[in-house]
């Protein structure tokens, strides 16, 4: 069968790759692929060499953004044939440490969890996949092809409960959220924090183009000034730039008692002026508190999953701004100006 495969920091091997049919090992649910959703860790597997291949091998099938229907489940297992489902894409360590004991792979302490298609285990980008029931997750058929939107949703719930949570520290009514980057995962944030009803300021240097009329539409404010410069005194920043100096702001403009959970990383080379005491003491001063996060349980997939049903199909649906054939796939990999997010049809040509 086709998959998309690539050996991590070298772009020119990026393509379709054929592959024997999924392993039960990997669990015994048999999933028709339909879309995969390709994002920015892709890119710096296939540029930078992020990734890391399973044992033994030196490619690896990309795919952690996915969408597929069940083609065989065994009685038991809570799943049906033609249901409409998402694999989570990391995987507890072996150990396993108390945070995956506990089901919260997603904040493992020994760095021994692997994760479908990015470390040591081939991703869900195959015609085919086999899940554990465990690790899938089942959608609403109504969401059709906007289920390939779950997991980079599921990495903003786990944002936002965390600051919901970070918050509840001490006496905390958010009424007022930033987010900083107008990416897929900025606008995914957006649409988080506006389901609960905040007041909503999304900030990107973009003037044109898609983004504005997306926030526009969700009821949220769109600002293209420096996040420094904006008027406003949030309670929670979701920042989805991984630029330090956007942090930076970010947390010097935040209210008292504000939460600002950090979700992207960069590497641009910007040097910036930083005066660790001057933000040490907006911090204490301010009751502030500045968190990172990264991937999701099992929780926040489902969250995720009531996020996307009460949403606007038609607003999700514009989010998806390129459809490409398995054979086109290194063709994401050049990211163009209206690009929100790409998805490969695995599904083409059948
Ligand atoms: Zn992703
Ligand atoms: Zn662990």
């Amino acid at each position: 069968m086709k998959a998309i495969g690539i050996v991590p920091g070298r772009p020119e091997t990026a393509g379709v790759v054929d592959l024997p049919e999924p392993p039960l090992s990997d669990g015994s649910l048999l999933v028709r692929t339909r879309l995969i959703g390709m994002c920015g860790t892709d890119v710096e597997i296939a540029v930078d060499g992020y990734g890391v291949p399973p044992p033994g091998e030196d490619r690896l099938v990309l795919g952690h953004e996915s969408l597929g229907e069940v083609v065989e489940a065994p009685e038991g297992t809570g799943f049906e044939p033609g249901d409409l489902v998402v694999g989570i894409v990391r995987r507890p360590d072996p150990v396993p440490c108390p945070a995956c004991a506990a089901d919260e792979w997603d904040m493992c302490h020994n760095g021994g969890f692997v994760e479908r298609g990015i470390k040591e285990r081939h991703g869900y980008g195959s015609e085919r996949f086999r899940v554990d029931p465990r690790f899938a997750v089942r959608l609403s058929p109504a969401l059709g092809d906007l289920g390939v939107l779950l997991e980079p949703t599921s990495v903003l719930a786990k944002a936002v409960e965390h600051a919901e949570r970070v918050g509840a520290r001490g006496w905390f009514e958010p009424r007022v959220a930033l987010i900083t980057g107008a990416g897929p995962i900025g606008l995914l944030a957006a649409l988080l924090v506006r389901q609960r009803g905040l007041e909503t300021h999304v900030v990107d240097v973009v003037t044109q183009g898609a983004k504005p009329k997306l926030v526009a539409d969700l009821g949220a404010n769109y600002h293209s000034t420096p996040v420094g410069e904006l008027p406003l005194a949030p309670d929670i920043v979701i920042e989805c730039t991984g630029l330090g100096v956007v942090a930076r702001d970010a947390t010097r403009i935040a209210g008292p008692g504000a939460v600002i959970a950090l979700t992207g990383i960069s590497h641009s080379e910007h040097v910036m002026e930083a005066r660790p005491d001057v933000m040490n003491k907006a911090l204490v001063l301010g009751n502030k508190a500045v968190f990172g996060s990264v991937n999701a349980a099992r929780r926040h997939y489902d969250q995720a999953a009531d996020a996307l049903a009460r949403a606007d199909p038609d607003w999700l649906s514009r989010l998806i701004t390129r459809r490409l054939a398995p054979e086109d796939w290194p063709l994401a990999l050049e990211k163009r100006p209206e690009d929100i997010k790409i998805v490969i049809d695995m599904a083409a040509g059948e």
